[in-house]
């Protein structure tokens, strides 16, 4: 089950389904039945799993798109179940229980009310049980290990009341690598399809490659002398004559505004260095120590020149966050260009 939820992580849903699709994948997860209805318009006809909560006004939506539901509190399930009855065959729905996130998932005492008064509705089929993994990119593997066991429990239990479920699914990326007994039927990889792991240094992490770059180009160029600033608030001030590039990329395209004075860029396989603020739709460079710049040359925040790499994980240390939110944070508005491999 590929996760394609948040934009397929920043990379552009409709295209990833369809690249994942063509490889061989059968079934697909996002967030929102929103998410699941731009997929489904887009032409998408493989099974997607909506991974989030469900209001009632949303149920019609639902069903209209084929969208296969996570049920995490009974009272989903009655209002799933009422509004399936209009159905001819029973609608395939997956069960979440929480396992340790303390997130989303019914306890085992609901599992076990909903499955001892038998009030699975009739208009339902049980497609799927699933739970999600909390600590499975950390150090110590203690509390992924009981998860699994409070996992088991609830499959003992689904089966003693005599229901079969196809499916059976627990595993996000880190816990795909590290907990190859929890694989179960289903695994639900993320960020690895994207080519970052969580993995702490102590686990063997595969040989995966960043699927994404994130390129601009030199709009303008300018020499300043000492003591000129650049940028919001001035908190740069040249302290010799300094060529600085203007670059049209900012916040508002998903450049964390914690860039500030920090962290580089690549261009003409050199790193520069960011320098003042950055502002809703620019940023400035400092290009003094490559003197060959010119405008319009292409400047990597996300990717590799010749020997010269920048990566999300880069990004994310320099902003005090992770991989997973500076690849979402790429906003729609950036062109995505898709080369085939
Ligand atoms: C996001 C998500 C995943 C994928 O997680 P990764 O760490 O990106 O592999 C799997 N399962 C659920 C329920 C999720 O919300």
């Amino acid at each position: 089950m590929a996760v394609v939820k948040a934009n397929a992580y920043g990379h552009g849903a409709v295209e990833i389904a369809q690249t994942l699709i063509r490889h061989g994948v059968v079934r697909l997860a996002v967030f929102s039945i929103e998410e699941g209805i731009a997929l489904r318009q887009a032409g998408i006809t493989v099974s997607i799993v909506i991974l989030g909560p469900i209001f009632r006004e949303q149920l019609e939506d639902l069903f209209a798109h084929r969208l296969t539901p996570v049920v995490s509190d009974p009272s989903t399930l009655t209002a799933l179940g009422q509004c399936a009855a209009k159905g001819s065959s029973p609608y395939p729905i997956h069960l979440k229980i929480d396992t340790g996130m303390g997130r989303l998932g019914l306890t085992q005492k609901e599992l076990e009310t909903i499955l001892a008064k038998h009030t699975f509705p009739s208009s339902l089929r049980l497609e799927g049980l699933m739970s999600h993994l909390a600590d499975s990119d950390g150090l110590d593997p203690d509390s992924t290990n009981q998860q699994i066991t409070r996992f088991e429990r609830a499959i003992t239990a689904i089966s003693e009341e005599g229901f079969s479920v196809p499916m059976i699914h627990l595993s996000n990326s880190a816990g795909i690598v590290r907990f190859p007994s929890a694989h179960y039927s289903l695994v639900r990889p993320g960020i690895m399809l994207y080519g970052y792991h969580t993995l702490p240094h102590t686990a063997q992490a595969p040989d995966l490659r960043p699927v994404l770059s994130l390129t601009t180009r030199i709009a303008q160029l300018r020499l300043i002398q000492p003591g000129d600033t650049v940028s919001y608030n001035r908190t740069f001030m040249a302290k010799r004559p300094t060529r600085i590039a203007v670059l049209p990329i900012g916040y508002s395209y998903g450049l964390n505004r914690q860039l500030s004075n920090r962290g580089h860029v690549l261009v003409q396989e050199r790193r520069a260095p960011i320098v003042g603020r950055v502002c809703m739709d620019m940023v400035m460079i400092d290009v003094t120590m490559i003197p060959s710049v010119t405008v319009g040359d292409e400047v990597v925040l996300i990717g590799q020149q010749a020997n010269e790499r920048i990566t999300a994980d880069n990004l994310a240390e320099w902003t005090g966050t992770i991989s997973y939110e500076v690849l979402c944070a790429i906003s729609p508005q950036i062109p995505r260009l898709y080369r085939s491999a």
